[in-house]
Order: structure tokens, then sequence, then C-alpha cells
């Protein structure tokens, strides 16, 4: 038996408990990981909370990013005692995940833990940081450098926006954020932005063009706010979208694309192949200041997870929160 957040929905509804879990229930895979860490994320409090329709099947164990030792393995690059980390590939969703002590996976979605991080750290970063990653890797690969001007990032307080926020103003950018809790104003500034800037500035709708500030944006919102930062992307600049915090929606026009050459890219982080992972992973460990995700980050036992994740959701999470699956 090992312990588990199990999401079931049957006639009595939507709950999540923590549970006794039997191993003979764990799905099909070829490595078994005895779990040490895993972490919330905003797909992980929409699967809790049943507020999103994240979760595919059911009873699920939700947690989408987990870190832990390889136990059995028939697969060729996993050995026992390896220590590995997941994110995503479905996971949380459609195929039990990292809210609990035991995972069995596909070992094709493992990739090894930096030696850089202890899981803790690992999961300090998790898909949040590990997608905010990807948004910075997406800037630069349109062209995006230091002297090109100023960097939006929209929900700065919260999990991808904190990292993004970090590693950004470690690489030298100029970092401007974006947050609705103006208490946070001192984080975000120890954190590398130069200035913050309010949410309601962002999150009405807007003209078609704004005043050109923006040389590339990392926006974990959507809907009028990714809507306004595109309006206000300077000629050529590059606007990464990676989340609907705001909503889903993208009420804009195609003027900042047609008359100002702006690149709206997108980034996933869920099916996002092998390579640009161990890429993104690697550039964690030279980009990010651990003295920073320290900073940014709290530890909560697998119990608290099931009330943090509406928190989360409610906004009021700074940062990123690691879960101890053993406590
Ligand atoms: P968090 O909850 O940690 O952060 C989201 C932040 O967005 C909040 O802290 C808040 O920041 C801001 N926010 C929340 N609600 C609103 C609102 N209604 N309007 C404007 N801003 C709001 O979540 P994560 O950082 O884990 O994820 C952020 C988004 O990115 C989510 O939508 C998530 O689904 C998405 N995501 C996508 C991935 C991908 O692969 N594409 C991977 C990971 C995340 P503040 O208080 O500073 O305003």
């Amino acid at each position: 038996m090992f312990k588990g957040i199990l999401i079931e929905k049957d006639d009595a509804g939507y709950r999540a408990t923590l549970r006794d879990i039997d191993e003979a229930q764990l799905p099909d895979g070829d490595v078994t990981v005895r779990v040490s860490h895993s972490t919330l994320n905003y797909k992980d409090g929409l699967a809790i909370t049943g507020r999103g329709p994240v979760v595919r099947k059911f009873p699920m164990v939700p947690g989408v990013d987990l870190v832990g030792t390889v136990e059995e393995t028939t697969h060729p690059e996993n050995r026992v005692g390896d220590a590995v980390v997941l994110n995503g590939w479905g996971v949380g969703e459609g195929h039990w995940g990292g809210l609990a002590q035991k995972a069995r996976l596909k070992g094709d979605w493992l990739v090894p833990l930096p030696k850089q991080f202890s899981p803790q750290q690992a999961m300090a970063i998790g898909t949040a940081g590990y997608t905010a990653m990807l948004c910075v890797l997406a800037l630069e690969r349109h062209g995006v450098t230091p002297d090109k001007g100023e960097i939006l990032v929209t929900g700065a307080a919260g999990g991808v926006g904190s990292v993004a926020v970090a590693v950004l103003s470690k690489l030298g950018y100029t970092v401007v954020g974006v947050s609705g809790r103006s208490e946070e104003s001192d984080y975000l500034k120890r954190l590398g932005a130069t200035e913050v800037l309010d949410r309601a500035a962002f999150s009405s709708p807007g003209k078609p063009l704004a005043r050109e500030r923006w040389a590339g944006a990392v926006d974990v919102v959507g809907s009028h706010t990714l809507a306004n930062v595109c309006a206000s992307a300077k000629y050529r600049g590059v606007v990464t979208a990676c989340g609907l915090a705001g909503g889903m929606d993208f009420p804009s026009t195609v003027a900042p694309f047609i008359l100002r050459g702006v690149t709206l890219a997108g980034v996933d982080s869920v099916m996002c192949p092998r390579p640009d992972r161990l890429v993104a992973w690697q550039r964690l460990a030279t980009d990010l200041d651990l003295a920073k995700l320290g900073l940014i980050t709290h530890e909560i036992g697998l119990a608290e997870a099931i009330p943090v994740a509406s928190q989360l959701l409610d906004g009021k999470v700074r940062g990123r929160v690691v879960v101890d699956v053993n406590r």
C-alpha cells in the first residue's frame, strides 16, 4: 500500500481525498518510481478541485510533475536507483500522476534529475518553471536579446511568472512584471523585476494597437491581457503565450501581426519533445539562480495539497509549492 491523493467522480460527486492505495491498482508502465516530491501547478489545482475539465479518467491520482527513484524497470535507459524527473505527458490527467508515494510510468517520459538540483529544487521548478524556460527559449529563437528592450511577464507572482522573472533578469533582460497583488511588488523586485504594473491596466478590452513598449513577453493570462500585450509589443516584438489564468479566449485583431510584424509564439510543455525538454532543464541549471528559487518556493505535505489547490486557483499562492509526498 502507498499514500496518494485519489480523485473520484460518481453519483456521490467529484472529490479528491488522501487515501491508502493498493500497489496492484497502479496503471501499466515499464518503470515504477518511488516518488519523493511532487508539486502543485495551476493544472493540478483544476484537477483536484474539479474547477476545470482536466481529468480524463477516474479514479485518477493528480500531479503533472514528480521526482523520485526508479524502483523497478524493464526500460533500457532507466536503471534501478536512477533519480528521475517527470513533467507532463498527460500524467495526472489521463495517467496516474505524482501526488502519491508511487507511480508507474513509461520510461520514455522520464528525464534524469539534473545533478545541479536536489529533488526538492527540481519540483520547485516543476512544469511551471520548465514552461517558463520554454518561453525564454522561444524568445531567444525568435531573436529577442537583452539590448532589444523591456520584457513583460504577466501573472508574475505565480509559478510560471516568478521563474520567468528570475531567469530573464539573470540573463540580463530588463523585466517588467504584471501582477494583481501590489503587496508582491517587493518580492518581484527581489526576483529581478525593475517595475511592477497593475494587472487592471491589461485586463479590460483595449485598442487594436497601443504605444509600442515590449520587445518580448511571457503571458500566462490569455484573454484581454494577451490581446493588450500583443497590441503594445514593439515592432517585430515576440509574445509567448502559455497560459489561460484569465481566460481561454483571445479577443485580439490582426493589427499587431500585420502592421508591426509581431510574433505570437505558442508554448506547450505537455507534449514537448524530449530533446527540447533536456535543453530546457540544462538551461535551468545554468540560468536560474538557486537563491531566487528558494525565495520563490515553499513546501507542504501531501494532505495539504488538497486545500492549497483551491488557494492556488484563487490566485492566493505566491511562486511555487513543493509537495513532500512522504509527510
Ligand atoms: P499560478 O496560479 O501559480 O499563477 C497564475 C498567476 O496568474 C497568478 O498567480 C496571478 O498572478 C495571475 N492570475 C490569476 N488569475 C488571474 C486573472 N483572472 N486575471 C489575470 N491574472 C490572473 O499558475 P501557474 O504559474 O502554474 O500557471 C499559469 C498559467 O500557465 C496557467 O493558466 C497554466 O494552465 C498555464 N500553464 C501552461 C503550460 C503549458 O504547457 N502551456 C504549463 C504550465 C502552466 P498575480 O497575482 O501576479 O497577478
